[in-house]
């Protein structure tokens, strides 16, 4: 059974019940089996909670928005995912444009991460740290219990079938976190300060692992509260469609996740034009986990790197199947016209 699925917004929600059985019988008559909503956004939230973050769904009407979108998926056979934007914690403006801290790191400015910014090519040696305002530190304990009471509160309070995680890693515009602590801790275990590490040697592995470590374990650590709370909920993740360059560009080791069995399943954000490259792509996510292994393979009809038309929609999803993938996952349910369904109906 090839799976059908989207990543839906919480705009998707509209202001009622009768608009969530719009969304989701749409998606029931075209045989999709699960959503993937984004439940945390950047220090926002969909349900009333007891930590601390923003709740996005004030205009809403009629009772608590996650909890009646999960009853209503669930009599059309719909599974919910709760979607969680984890480190990322405030606005990206662009490249070269300082971002803006979200609702709660704007709150706790000591656990934003410190990035090395470089100077232009012709005055490289200008070097600065400077912090890197919409990323939390996940190095810091304060930040790691944030995010996971965050998830565990859904996990113990509704009804949903798994959560994902998405922003699960450093982010792309500098090479992890440069702030006293990551240095201290870095320099306790290998005697190196990580702020002088060039490019080449052997030290720039070991920091390459331990970002990457301090993912893993953060994963890991989620892993173990939820088999403890709720077994039966699974737990997944949005990943870099680049594996391994991701590894070193923002320390997500995926396929290290599904070897251990961190995470029961993941969808590759595989947003690509060209059919050759979306082909290639999928291959190497099937070899990099394995024949065993559930990969749901992201598909943007419209993304930060890809529109497509339904024809493309289509060719991918099969392309995508031949490849192995077990399912697609779509980018994004809002962005999908009835055209698109038509012709996924087909694959
Ligand atoms: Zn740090």
């Amino acid at each position: 059974m090839f799976v059908k699925s989207v990543w839906m917004h919480w705009g998707d929600l509209g202001n009622s019940v009768e608009d969530v059985v719009k969304t989701f019988s749409r998606l029931r008559d075209h045989g999709f089996s699960k959503a993937f909503l984004f439940v945390k956004s950047r220090g926002d939230v969909i349900y009333p909670t007891k930590h601390e973050a923003r709740f996005a769904m004030e205009g809403w009407e009629g009772g608590d928005p996650l909890e009646e979108t999960v009853k209503v998926a669930h009599q059309m056979g719909i599974e919910v995912h709760a979607t969680f934007v984890v480190f990322c914690e405030g606005t990206w403006k662009g490249w070269g444009v300082p971002s803006e801290p979200g609702y709660w790191l704007s709150k706790h400015m000591d656990l934003v991460q410190i990035g090395r910014f470089r100077g232009p090519p012709s005055v490289p040696s200008v070097e600065k740290l400077k912090p890197i305002l919409r990323w939390a530190d996940p190095a810091k304990e304060e930040v790691r219990t944030h995010e996971k009471n965050l998830i565990l509160e859904v996990v113990e309070n509704y009804d949903v079938d798994g959560v994902q995680l998405d922003y699960i890693r450093y982010p792309e515009e500098a090479e992890g976190c440069l702030c006293n602590h990551c240095r201290e801790v870095f320099k306790g275990l290998y005697g190196i300060d990580p702020k002088e590490i060039e490019k080449p040697n052997h030290a720039r592995s070991l920091w390459v692992q331990w970002r990457a470590q301090n993912i893993t374990s953060f994963v890991e650590e989620l892993r173990l509260e939820m088999r403890r709370i709720s077994p039966e909920t699974v737990l997944s993740a949005a990943v870099f469609k680049d594996y391994p360059r991701c590894l070193v560009a923002v320390g997500q080791d995926w396929p290290r996740w599904v070897d251990e069995g961190l995470v029961d399943f993941i969808c590759p954000m595989t947003y690509e034009y060209d059919l050759k490259v979306a082909r290639y792509l999928a291959k190497n996510h099937r070899a990099a986990v394995g024949g065993g292994a559930t990969i749901y393979e992201g598909l943007g009809k419209r993304s930060s790197q890809s529109i497509l038309s339904p024809e493309e929609v289509r060719a991918q999803a099969e392309a995508f199947k031949s490849e192995g993938a077990n399912g697609i996952t779509i980018f994004s349910n809002s962005a999908l016209t009835d055209e698109d369904l038509v012709e996924l109906d087909k694959v």
